[in-house]
This record gives C-alpha cells, sequence and structure tokens, in this order.
C-alpha cells in the first residue's frame, strides 16, 4: 500500500491532470482521475511502469519491430503515447512514421526531439535530429503542438540544413509565425554568428492544409482526413501508402467512419482511445466533453472490426484512473485482431 504522503501526492496529480483535461468547458470530478483514484476509493493505485517502458516486457504479447530491422518500408515509431497529463514515461503526442528512411512526424508534443534522439540512440538512424524536417500536425491543441519551437530550433541548432516544412489545419501558419517572432532575439544572435546557408534549417516552411494529398515522395503518398474531434472546425487523420504498406493515424477523433474507411485492412492503425470504466465514474460535464472529443475502448474495439487493421496500436491513452491493463482488456474484450497498447519508443 503506498503511504499517505505518497497517496495525498498521487491525489494532487489526479486533480492536476483532471483539471487540465477538463480546461474546455469540463467540470473536474475527482471521482474520475487520470492516473489514480483518490485516498477515498478504496481501490489501490495502479503501479506506475518502470522507466524507461520500453525496456519492459509488453502486456499485450505483441512483438515489437527491432530498431535494426528497419528497412525501406514503411515504419511507425512512438515517440509521445501520453496526453496533456505531463508524465515521464508518456511523452506529448508524437509519432514518426518513417519512409525509404525519412522521417515524417505526426504531431509534436512536448519532448518530441528529445523522445526522437533516443530513438535514435537506440538504433532509429532515421531519427537523428538533424534529419527532423517534415512534420504534420492533427490538429492545434497544445499537448499535440507545445514542442513546434523545440522541433523549430533546436534541430537547427544541431545542424539540420533545411527548412522544416509543417502541414496542419488552418491556424498552423500563424503559429508558426508567432513562434518566429518570438524567437527574435535568439534568432537575430545566431544569424550574426553564421551564414545565410547555414541558417536555412532555421527557417520554416508551413502551409495550413485541407483534407486530401498532403505530400508525395517517390511511391509514398500522404493524405489527411477529416476526424470529428469535439468543437474543433478542424482536426485530421493522416494515411501514408507506398504501395506496399499502409499505416493510418487516427489523431484526436471521437469514432469516425473516416478512419474505417482510411484503414480497410491497413498494416498498421494508431488510435487514441479511453478507458470505459473510467470515464463512468466521471461526473456529466466531464462525460460531456471526452464523449464528444475522444473514443472509448468499447467504441475503438467495434471500430476495429470494421477497419481491419492487421495491428491496432493504443495511443493517446486516457486512463482516467483505470490500468493500463484494464484499458487494453476494455478493447480485446470486443476485438480479437492483434491489439498493442502503445509505449514511447516502439517501433511497429
Ligand atoms: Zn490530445
Ligand atoms: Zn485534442
Amino acid at each position: 500500500m503506498p503511504s499517505p504522503a505518497t497517496a495525498n501526492r498521487r491525489a494532487d496529480r489526479a486533480a492536476l491532470a483532471l483539471s487540465m483535461l477538463c480546461a474546455i468547458g469540463c467540470t473536474p470530478e475527482p471521482s474520475a482521475s487520470t492516473e489514480s483514484p483518490p485516498p477515498s476509493v478504496a481501490a489501490p493505485a495502479p503501479a506506475a511502469p518502470p522507466l524507461p517502458i520500453a525496456d519492459a516486457p509488453p502486456i499485450d504479447g505483441v512483438a515489437r519491430t527491432a530498431p535494426d530491422a528497419i528497412d525501406d518500408g514503411l515504419h511507425v515509431v512512438l515517440l509521445g503515447t501520453g496526453t496533456p497529463v505531463p508524465s515521464p514515461r508518456r511523452s506529448g503526442p508524437a509519432l514518426a512514421v518513417i519512409a525509404a528512411g525519412r522521417p515524417y512526424l505526426v504531431d509534436f508534443g512536448p519532448g518530441v526531439v528529445r523522445r526522437a534522439v533516443e530513438a535514435q540512440e537506440r538504433g532509429v538512424v532515421a531519427l537523428d535530429p538533424t534529419r527532423l524536417d517534415f512534420a504534420l500536425a492533427t490538429h492545434l491543441h497544445s499537448d499535440h503542438t507545445a514542442g513546434l519551437s523545440d522541433l523549430l530550433l533546436t534541430p537547427a541548432v544541431v545542424g539540420r540544413g533545411r527548412p522544416l516544412r509543417l502541414r496542419g489545419p488552418t491556424g498552423l501558419v500563424a503559429m508558426a509565425d508567432h513562434i518566429v517572432a518570438a524567437y527574435r532575439t535568439d534568432l537575430a544572435v545566431r544569424r550574426g554568428e553564421r551564414s545565410e546557408a547555414q541558417m536555412a534549417g532555421y527557417r520554416v516552411e508551413a502551409r495550413d492544409i485541407e483534407a486530401g494529398l498532403v505530400h508525395a515522395d517517390g511511391p509514398l503518398r500522404i493524405r489527411a482526413f477529416d476526424v470529428p474531434h469535439g468543437s474543433f472546425d478542424a482536426a485530421f487523420g493522416y494515411r501514408f501508402d507506398d504501395g506496399r504498406r499502409r499505416i493510418v493515424v487516427s489523431g484526436d477523433t471521437g469514432p469516425s467512419d473516416a478512419v474505417v474507411e482510411a484503414c480497410d485492412g491497413c498494416d498498421v492503425l494508431v488510435h487514441e482511445v479511453y478507458c470505459k470504466a473510467g470515464f463512468d465514474r466521471g461526473g456529466a460535464d466531464f462525460r460531456k466533453y471526452h464523449g464528444s472529443f475522444h473514443t472509448s475502448a468499447p467504441q475503438l474495439a467495434a471500430l476495429a472490426v470494421r477497419a481491419r487493421p492487421k495491428l491496432l496500436v493504443l495511443s493517446h491513452l486516457l486512463l482516467f484512473g483505470c490500468s493500463e491493463r484494464q484499458l487494453l482488456d476494455e478493447v480485446v474484450a470486443g476485438y480479437r485482431g492483434r491489439v498493442a497498447l502503445g509505449r514511447d519508443l516502439d517501433v511497429f
């Protein structure tokens, strides 16, 4: 059993976590914690997985791809499987699809560059920070974009020689422009020390996009598709197809036929999910908010039956006080296909 001090710290963290998740139109409900139940609840808090979690045996029985087995085909590297709740085990939402050795980032939550370097140090050579020059945003929630200044500047500091190409929903160009303006003092000092060619890596070429074909490079096609994410005007999922493999990333979304159509037997579907048992413990406002912005484990199971991915990867794990095992069990109760509970640095 945790000591009273530990239990109090966990309760404080749970209240903080919930207040952050409920930042938009949602009254926090102390009994529906995202991390651990408050002391008044009899069930013990789920034990935190060890650090780094990618070194622990996966609880889902699905084999991960070894970094040295990454070939010219499509692969996905999870860089952040977390949520707005800050966690050292699960970084802010971000992943990289590696295509023919080139990295394409999807989202750039806090910690994205350091997780990329961690993956590089474990053998994912494509995630050398100087090669991070293309990134797609699913939507503009802060947990998915708070790493943008880092992605814009840090790889350039260590030698990226090309501009950062950014694609995402309307508002992304303005966000990038404002970050560049915010760092004008830093950029002016660096400009004074470097040649124009050396400053190329500090430039950003951002474009607000609509659903459709976003990028083509050789056989690779990247398509954006619209997904419903509460009151957002625009939120995207992305589909990567190189003619041999297809990887689909849901982004943050309620259950959506668009994901089913984009996957349609795809090799890997990375999908967000929340624990229904934890959700059910929340108050009316809490359930109204998360019910319109996100997908429950039973809803995801039903969706996966129709989408038929060869591998379903759970990410952006909204536990609401459940254990990771509970969340996984809720999915496999309704879906017999292969399901991996995603962890930072997993490769598929
Ligand atoms: Zn999110
Ligand atoms: Zn979101």
